[in-house]
């Protein structure tokens, strides 16, 4: 059983890990035995995580670099498995989120949510899977949301950027399984972190949310880590284009 979750000698790169979600999936793929690479938009930031890991006994480096820009990708991709080692797993994991009426989002605004949450993806993924090709051998972890599939007002363009998450998935599916690349989805219910702060100190959305979740509660982040380290994982050798809900059953009732 150890063997089949065990991350032993695989080298996970986690993009968006300085804190939130990301980081606490970047400890758990650390606590299954994985190297991890923590990237942040800053490289004190991507430092001040992977020290925490490293202080934990855990093989952790930092790279910072901007998701969104091709140029700084493929250089940073390049830098890793030239310097670090060849790349087994990626958890492209960077978001953002903006809120707004849909008639009132600017252009920019638009595009800034779609460059991280979906372009971002494409070109990650892009980078390191023809990489994976020719080891016949990878795995991609893409986070979704619960927006992934259902709308809700005032963040329209992260819904459209999810439900681009969850066709990027099936898409690089289609194509890379056959060359043993595993491509798979994880799309977490409400957890408390930064971007949800919002959400959490507003008493009609908990009144709501705990209503609405049949678990009747918040996510705690660290409830995603058995699913990322399950897709990462030998166990899910066979599992292609999945799209793993962690919400307490938010997607299956009205
Ligand atoms: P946070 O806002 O807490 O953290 C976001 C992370 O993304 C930060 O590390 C940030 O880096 C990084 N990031 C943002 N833009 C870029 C960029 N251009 N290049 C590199 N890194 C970038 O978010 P969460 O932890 O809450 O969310 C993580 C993921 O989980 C997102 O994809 C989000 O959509 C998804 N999610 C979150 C849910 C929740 O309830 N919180 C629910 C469903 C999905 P830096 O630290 O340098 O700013």
């Amino acid at each position: 059983m150890n063997t089949l979750f065990s991350l032993e000698n695989k080298r996970v790169l986690i993009t968006g890990s300085g804190r939130g979600i990301g980081f606490l999936l970047a400890k758990g793929l650390a606590e299954a035995g994985g190297e991890v690479i923590l990237n942040a938009t800053t490289q004190a930031g991507a430092e001040r995580a992977a020290a925490q890991l490293s202080a934990r006994g855990h093989t952790a480096h930092a790279l910072a670099f901007d998701v969104t820009q091709s140029a700084q990708v493929n250089a940073a991709i390049e830098q890793i498995e030239n310097q670090i080692g060849a790349i087994d797993v990626l958890v492209n994991n960077a978001g953002i989120q903006r809120r707004r009426p849909f008639l009132e989002f600017s252009e920019q605004e638009w595009n800034e949510v779609i460059a991280v949450n979906q372009t971002a993806v494409f070109l990650v993924s892009q980078a390191v899977a023809r990489r994976m090709v020719p080891r016949q051998q990878g795995k991609i972890i893409n986070i979704g949301s619960m927006q992934s599939e259902l709308g809700r007002e005032t963040i329209t363009p992260y819904a459209a950027s999810k439900g681009a998450v969850t066709m990027l998935t099936r898409g690089m599916c289609v194509e890379l399984a056959r060359h043993n690349i595993q491509i798979n989805g994880i799309a977490p219910g409400y957890f408390k972190t930064e971007m949800t702060q919002a959400l959490v100190d507003d008493e009609a959305f908990n009144a709501w949310l705990t209503k609405r979740t049949p678990a009747a509660r918040w996510g705690n982040p660290e409830e995603l880590i058995g699913a990322a380290v399950f897709l990462a994982s030998k166990a899910a050798d066979f599992v292609n284009g999945h799209l793993l809900f962690v919400d307490g059953g938010m997607r299956v009732a009205v």
